[in-house]
């Protein structure tokens, strides 16, 4: 009997997830609000209707699936942990804690001796005066600095670039208002950003790496206003060119996001997220589930993200060299546009361009910043690809402004 899979979650990964399951036959139950993405695409007895964060709803869950697993890690690890001895649940769930404090992600991280951006926490209901305190502690007292909020942070909602520290009070009130515990982080003036999205194939942690995971290509990722904007399958030597990032950088991107992994207790997919700086990686921060920046490869390579977790999570086999791109690709996330409708326009416009994949996700009305699709256009060579997809780039902007 194939084994069902419940997930927790279902907006425009859950949805993904659900498409690449529909095809290989595998039932998915999702636990999300009535009319999420992924409930759009599936028969409606395979929703429960309630909050992914709710123990007795993912109680409920685990009673009908084999397997529970994310596509978001602002989820209830605690009550995840209680259910681990009745029902599966990818990846663990003390891996789902590790990462969903940010800081203590950091912490995890340098532990294994893997290097990320120095960053030191304020203390809870701290003022303006504890960040600026952190702040001379991490680097005396210079500019700009990032202030992040520990938990529930996504599209750069938990972030503020503090510019000086005029602006610390304005950053508290951005980020709660002392409701969240915070850190700072030091600001990375980064030549570039990558992402590797790497499969790991074992439960158990600390397996050699080249044993337990494998990776997706490298991909380059542009953000804007904190939210990821495009990405770039291969990285591109910098942000004017079209010529490949130098193999032996992509291979060490590659084998860093690997071996950060495979210490994490579980299995499934995890969306690593780099910054390139003189030559040297340095994490910015995992998922513990597919990732935006994995989108491209529904079309760029033999298997999907979402299909290489379900195989993961499943103990189906994966062959290494499905993982590979055999095109380029570059991907556009289509933001809420200043109009609710505005993401319909780029939905026509995208129609007209060869070989453009759209994904709309099915959200009801577009609101600033909202992701509401985007749209992958694959080509032989990344100059073609990024030639084609100029337009729509140049409309997502336009409708944005
Ligand atoms: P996601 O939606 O990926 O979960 P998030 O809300 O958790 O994002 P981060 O990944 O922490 O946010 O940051 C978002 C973006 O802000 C980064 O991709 C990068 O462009 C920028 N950024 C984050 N931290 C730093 C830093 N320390 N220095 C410079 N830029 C940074
Ligand atoms: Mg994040
Ligand atoms: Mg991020």
């Amino acid at each position: 009997m194939d084994k069902t899979v419940g997930v927790l979650g279902g907006g425009q990964l859950g949805r993904m997830l659900t498409e690449a399951a529909n095809r290989l036959n595998i039932k998915v139950i999702t636990l999300d609000a009535a009319g999420c993405p992924a409930s759009q695409i599936n028969v409606p007895g395979n929703l429960i209707e309630g909050d992914f964060k709710d123990p007795q709803a993912i109680r409920k869950l685990a009673s009908r699936v084999d397997v529970i697993t994310i596509e978001i890690e602002h989820v209830n690890a605690d009550a995840l942990h209680d259910l681990s001895p009745v029902v599966d649940v990818q990846p663990h769930p003390e891996t789902i804690r590790n990462i969903n404090d940010k800081f203590l992600q950091k912490e995890y991280l340098l532990k294994r001796g893997i290097p990320v951006a120095k960053s030191i926490p304020v203390k809870p209901g701290g003022d303006a005066k504890d960040v600026a305190n952190a702040i001379d502690l991490l680097n005396g007292n210079s500019y700009p600095q990032m202030l992040k909020a520990r938990k529930d942070a996504y599209d750069g909602r938990g972030n503020f670039v503090l510019r000086s520290s005029s602006e610390i009070p304005e950053a508290i009130k951005a980020l709660g208002g002392g409701s969240r515990n915070l850190y700072v982080e030091e600001w990375v003036a980064f030549e570039m950003e990558l992402a590797v999205m790497v499969v790991k194939t074992e439960d158990e942690p600390d397996t050699d790496w080249q044993i337990a995971t494998l990776a997706f290509p490298v991909v380059e990722t542009v953000h804007e206003d904190s939210i990821c904007k495009l990405v770039y399958c291969p990285p591109r030597e910098s942000q004017n060119s079209s010529v490949p990032l130098d193999e032996s950088i992509q291979r060490k991107a590659q084998d860093s996001a690997r071996k950060a992994v495979a210490g994490f207790r579980g299995k499934g997919v995890f969306g690593v997220e780099m910054f390139l700086l003189h030559g040297d990686i340095l994490i910015n921060e995992i998922a513990p589930r597919p990732h935006n920046s994995g989108h491209l490869t529904i079309e760029a390579c033999g298997i999907s993200q979402y299909e290489a977790h379900l195989r993961a999570i499943l103990d189906l086999p994966l062959d290494p060299k499905s993982l590979e791109a055999d095109r380029a690709a570059v991907m556009l996330n289509i933001l809420g546009a200043s109009t609710s409708t505005g993401h319909l326009k780029v939905r026509s416009e995208a129609a007209k361009i060869s070989r453009a994949s759209i994904h709309l996700y099915g959200k009801p009305e577009g609101r600033p910043g909202r992701k509401m699709g985007h749209v992958t256009v694959t080509a032989r060579t990344l100059v073609e690809a990024e030639e084609r997809i100029l337009p729509l780039i140049n409309l997502v902007d336009q409708l944005r402004a």
